[in-house]
Formats: C-alpha cells, structure tokens, sequence
C-alpha cells in the first residue's frame, strides 16, 4: 500500500488477488458512482480493465450482462439515473465521427464514461478523470494504480 498525495490528485495502490477481488472493489465503487465520472483504464491485455468495468457496472444496479467491447468499440447500460458508456479503442484506426461522440457522451450528466485504450482519444478526456493502471503480478494477482482527482474522493472512500 502506497499513498502519494499532492493538492489536487491523490495515488494510491493495491493489490487485488483475483478476478473476485477486482470485481468486489469495482462494485464498490459503482455502487458510489453519481454520473459523469471519467475512469480511464490502463493495462496490457488481460489486465482486468474490462472485469473492472463489470463490477463497476453491478455495483450501480445494472443488470444487463457487461461484455467486452473490443469488437463494437462501444458498449452502453443503464439503470435508473446513471448510465455507463464503456469504450474500448483498442481497435480503432482512425478516429472519425468517434471524437464527437465521445465528446458528446462525456457533457451528458448522468452517464459515467470507462474508456479502454484511451490514447488515440485521450485528448478528448477531461483532464479531471480517474486512471486506473492494472498491472499484473504472479499468478492471479493484480497491482492496480488509482489516480483520482480529490473531487472524486468519494468513490474511495475507505478503499486504501
Ligand atoms: P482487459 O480488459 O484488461 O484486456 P479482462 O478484464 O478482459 O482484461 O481480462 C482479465 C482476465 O484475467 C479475465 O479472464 C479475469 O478473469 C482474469 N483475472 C485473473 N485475476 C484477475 C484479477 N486480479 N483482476 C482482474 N482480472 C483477473
Ligand atoms: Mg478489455
């Protein structure tokens, strides 16, 4: 555990032993979520930045099963009052229409937007957003950096 604090963004660190841990943390946070956060998840492929957004959605009260979406680049899910936009540009060549319609979706209030392999589009990120870096470890286990503007703080609350 290592916690980095400067006056606007705090770093911390933990470790996540298994794919249930990582879904039970990510719940926790989605069940704090208010809408129109911005997690960006970082990580080779494996990572578990797709499981996160699973637990992530659970925790907000969504039913619908969260798949990954590599292949349709964007996936959506809602549930009463908040929705999740969950982006993956791993496969994205040129960014196109897709810039205004992250745009567009990151000024909509009630949605949260996760996006996977931000980079080609990470201008268009605010740069108040939150950056989760998984980094695996032997066997199942993950080391995962979290980065939040302190506004966000209440995602975490009690977490490190
Ligand atoms: P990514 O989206 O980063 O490519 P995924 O979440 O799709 O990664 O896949 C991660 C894989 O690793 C899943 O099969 C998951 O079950 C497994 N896994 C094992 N341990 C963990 C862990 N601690 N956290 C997240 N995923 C884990
Ligand atoms: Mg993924």
């Amino acid at each position: 555990m290592a916690m980095h604090q400067t006056k606007s963004q705090q770093i911390n660190t933990l470790e996540l032993l298994d794919s249930a841990s990582t879904l039970a943390f990510a719940a926790r946070v989605g069940s704090r979520l208010k809408g129109g956060e911005v997690i960006e998840l970082i990580g080779d492929l494996g990572a578990g930045k797709t499981t996160f957004v699973i637990g992530l959605a659970k925790g907000a009260g969504i039913t619908e099963q969260v798949s990954s979406p590599s292949f349709t680049i964007r996936n959506d899910y809602s549930t009463k009052g908040l929705s999740i936009a969950h982006f993956d540009f791993f496969r994205l060549s040129e960014s196109g229409d897709l810039q205004e319609i992250l745009a567009e979706t990151l000024n909509e209030p009630q949605t949260v937007v996760a996006v996977e392999w931000a980079d080609t589009l990470s201008h268009v990120l605010p740069s108040e957003r939150i950056k989760l870096k998984f980094r695996p470890l032997p066997s199942d286990s993950r080391a995962v950096e979290v980065a939040y503007p302190i506004q966000y703080a209440y995602l975490f609350e009690g977490e490190f």
